[in-house]
């Protein structure tokens, strides 16, 4: 602990971001980072409690508490609070192959869990994490590191997201030969395609991947597994695979007007225009552009958020972002308590953005969409919704009830569909004919993560069903030992 009185000493002090309306004028990320000399004092906040709460990643209530992937917080908390850098991140990088993804897009699971947090406000763990790797980038301690020993086993890794990477990267410094086949243009699964540039730059994802290809993984794109690569030639060139697949079908609204022109799925919308804007600035017309459109988001998550932060980019006229859901409290329910992650309100990029050009907050609770309205075969004019009630059921669940006279005329010609995933796309686990869970998921005990088809390994959200990028980090890890197992009768990977 740098300072056994510090969490009674400090605030807690986050650096401001860029403001509102200047950040939506380009796709540039808007937080800063502190001063060293605040960040030093930001560690000493950490009590280096006997339990950490904050890296224990246990679920609580159905809900995971604390960082899924036992970053070792309190040990780097101290070393930052002592301003010793190297050392914070040597230990950073022991548990977490990627905190440059994490410290940007993580919700900060251990935050939640943090003792401090109990009688007032957590350790700035994320900012912390975020100070330390890019620090160690800057200094040039993050190097091209061969493994010593090579062995004769190669890998296959389907699927490029967070959960792929961190398996290849893993196997990669077991010694063994890794190819990841990835069926977009680019590697990076969600990081590259889903989460937008001003949260994640995408040149910070293809900075890893060019280290990992340096080190030694070769990565196939524009290669989808049982449709450009049959799936059975794996099992035949590889001595083992792991399905890193990702939830990749999006859940729809199968209402009347569905199939009018004008709404999308969110992730495609998403897809789109990170792909032109990489490609080239958003000058090939190959995005959705919403600029000028009412833009109705549907779904309250924080992928609606990433649509609203995008359309505001786009300029657009309006946007309006629905959710059936309540609105959650201020603060912690009493069936909600420490060190469980808070359940509470909180207000996103997007939402202060639209809430600085427009007054006022985009999102509408308690409400759905019952109708699409436009004209025949054309393009969507409006959305019709209803506001919901939430009440139990004969056999006590919450359910949502219709309140008559509730209804009201959306104007949109831009519909964005953001209300989760149902599962992965089914080609490619049936070609090597995987079993799957009630959910759809490959079947993969957690911990183990082995298919019912020998060699074959899965994780990330193609095994859980839809995340977050730390958990698909953790899995990707998990599966790599277990994978390191399977070929080498044990394992050093953690
Ligand atoms: C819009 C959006 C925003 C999000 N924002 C956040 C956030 O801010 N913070 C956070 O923690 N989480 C966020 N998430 C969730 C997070 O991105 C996912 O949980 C995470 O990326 C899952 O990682 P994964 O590796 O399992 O799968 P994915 O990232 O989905 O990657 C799977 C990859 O597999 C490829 N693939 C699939 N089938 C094949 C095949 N047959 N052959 C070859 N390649 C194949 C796909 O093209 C894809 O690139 C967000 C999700 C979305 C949709
Ligand atoms: S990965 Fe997420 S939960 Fe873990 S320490 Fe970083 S911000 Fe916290």
């Amino acid at each position: 602990m740098g300072k056994p009185t510090g969490f009674m000493e400090y605030q807690r002090e986050l650096p401001a971001d860029r403001a509102p309306l200047e950040r939506i004028n380009d796709w540039n990320e808007f937080h800063f980072s502190l001063s060293e000399e605040k960040l030093l004092t930001q560690g000493s906040r950490c009590m280096g409690c006997g339990t950490p709460f904050c890296h224990s990643g246990t679920v609580i209530s159905g809900m995971i508490s604390g960082c899924p992937n036992h970053n070792l917080i309190p040990e780097w908390n101290d070393l930052v609070s002592r301003g010793l850098w190297k050392e914070a991140a040597i230990r950073l990088l022991k548990t977490n192959n990627f905190p440059e993804f994490t410290s940007r897009v993580c919700p900060a699971l251990c935050e939640g869990a943090c003792a401090a947090g109990f009688y007032s406000a957590p350790v700035t763990i994320k900012n912390i994490e975020n100070a330390i790797i890019e620090r160690a980038f800057a200094e040039g301690w993050i190097k091209v590191s061969t493994p010593l020993v090579r062995t004769c086993k190669k890998v296959a890794v389907i699927g490029s997201g967070p959960s792929g990477l961190a398996c290849a990267d893993q196997l990669n410094k077991a010694g063994h030969w890794v190819t990841v086949f990835e069926r977009a243009d680019r590697v990076g699964g969600l990081l590259m395609y889903g989460i937008p540039n001003m949260k994640l730059d995408k040149r910070v994802v293809q900075r890893r991947v060019d280290l990992m290809a340096a080190e030694g993984i070769t990565f196939l794109t524009g290669t989808e597994v049982g449709k450009d690569y049959p799936a059975e030639k794996l099992l035949q060139e590889f001595d083992a695979v792991v399905l890193c697949g990702g939830s990749t079908k999006p859940r729809d609204l199968p209402i009347e007007g569905r199939e009018l022109k004008g709404i999308y799925f969110a992730v495609d919308f998403l897809g789109a225009n990170t792909r032109s804007l990489l490609d080239s600035g958003l000058a090939d017309g190959k995005n959705i552009s919403a600029a000028g459109q009412d833009v109705i988001v549907i779904g309250g998550g924080d992928t609606g958020t990433d649509c609203v932060g995008t359309v505001l980019r786009h300029k657009c006229k309006s946007v309006n972002q629905l959710e059936i859901l309540p609105r959650l409290p201020l603060k912690r329910d009493a069936n909600n308590p420490w060190p469980q992650f808070p359940r509470v309100f909180k207000v996103d990029y997007g939402q202060e953005e639209a809430e600085a050009i427009y007054g006022s907050d985009p999102r509408h609770y308690c409400i759905t969409a019952n109708k699409f309205a436009g004209e025949e075969f054309g393009s969507v004019k409006a959305v019709h919704t209803v506001q919901v009630e939430w009440v139990r059921d004969d056999q006590g669940r919450l359910t949502p009830r219709e309140i008559p006279g509730s209804g009201r005329v959306w104007p949109a010609q831009l519909v964005l569909l953001a209300m989760g995933f149902t599962g992965p796309e089914n080609t490619l686990l049936d070609q090597l004919g995987v079993e799957r869970d009630g959910a759809s998921n490959a079947k993969a005990e957690y911990g183990k993560f082995a298919t019912n088809i020998k060699g074959v390994f899965a994780a990330g959200d193609m095994r859980r069903g839809q995340s977050l990028v730390v958990c698909a980090i953790n899995e990707g890890r998990g599966a790599a030992r277990e994978c390191d197992r399977y070929l080498m009768g044990s394992t050093k990977l953690k």
